[in-house]
């Protein structure tokens, strides 16, 4: 693959005018990729019966036994400055993913340029990106900022009890990677500015303090929606399916009902941190649901 594959930014946010070192990112929101893993289908909800999963899947010419899920991490580049939003998943997640680094090297941004990390949310895919090899945090000179919510759920006493058996590793390594980045971590409650431009939107569901992220660029609003909408069939033409990952299933449902509903009225242009083709896009309105209308 290359750098054109995991690259994508829409051309009405980039800086205009010549590039002059011929790495050197340009100014606005695009995506680089941390990879992709697979996933059996019926992961994608624990609601939907499995005829009308793979139906649904079907139609939509995707395939009805194998999901790749690819993790696309915005990268907002203003100056000198430099704010991503997630880490990606590290090294030891899942075979595929964990190339975050190696692309922002790619892309000319060495990891001491990165100034902020803003999570949506601490589930590994997200956030075990933000330690290196050596337990150390990736980027050296960031802050990075979480929801008070989704930090102490991740680090509440009990929170084990509340995962099942096969996600217990997720608690131990929000645990770990929140510890260790302690010191330079700040929290933040929805509706706050964290830099300039970027403020949180409450979207939690997926997880109990999940946010999405509304960024300013010029005269242009682009919503990093995290994993508020993770699949381009499933979340916007079956809302109310329960989704796989959701913590609070119930939720996470009406989250996405209020979302689409805003994001196909107001024609935001979103982000989505699993959605195909670098995950820029818009939502419009299909039916009694809705669609997801890639970013040309
Ligand atoms: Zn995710």
């Amino acid at each position: 693959m290359d750098r054109r594959t995991f690259l994508s930014s829409f051309a009405a946010v980039c800086a205009v005018g010549p590039i002059a070192p011929a790495r050197a990112a340009q100014d606005g929101l695009t995506t680089l990729s941390d990879g992709s893993f697979a996933l059996p289908v019926n992961m994608l909800s624990s609601s939907a019966e499995p005829a009308q999963l793979r139906d649904a899947l079907a139609a939509a010419g995707l395939s009805q036994t194998e999901h790749r899920n690819p993790l696309n991490v915005s990268v907002l580049t203003r100056g000198d400055e430099v704010v991503i939003f997630d880490c990606g998943a590290g090294a030891n997640f899942m075979d595929g993913a964990g190339k975050l680094a190696a692309n922002l090297a790619a892309a000319g941004i060495a990891p001491e340029k990165v100034k902020h990390v803003l999570f949506t949310h601490a589930h590994p895919d997200h956030l075990w990106g933000a330690l290196d090899d050596f337990g150390t945090p990736a980027f050296p000179e960031a802050t990075y900022h979480i929801a008070a919510a989704e930090r102490d759920f991740w680090m509440s006493a009990d929170v084990f009890s509340q995962m099942p058996e096969d996600r217990q590793a997720f608690a131990a390594g929000a645990q770990r990677n929140i510890k260790e980045l302690t010191s330079v971590l700040k929290t933040f409650k929805p509706g706050a500015e964290i830099v300039s431009g970027v403020s949180a939107f409450d979207t939690r569901g997926h997880t109990p303090g999940h946010v999405s992220f509304e960024v300013k660029l010029g005269s242009d609003t682009m919503l990093v929606l995290g994993d508020a909408l993770t699949h381009p069939v499933i979340s916007f033409q079956h809302p109310d399916w329960r989704g796989g990952f959701d913590q609070e299933p119930d939720r996470a449902i009406a989250t996405r009902r209020v979302l689409l509903d805003k994001l196909a009225s107001e024609q935001t242009k979103i982000v989505g941190y699993h959605l195909p083709n670098g995950g820029m896009g818009r939502v419009e309105k299909s039916g009694s649901a809705y669609r997801f209308v890639p970013a040309a």
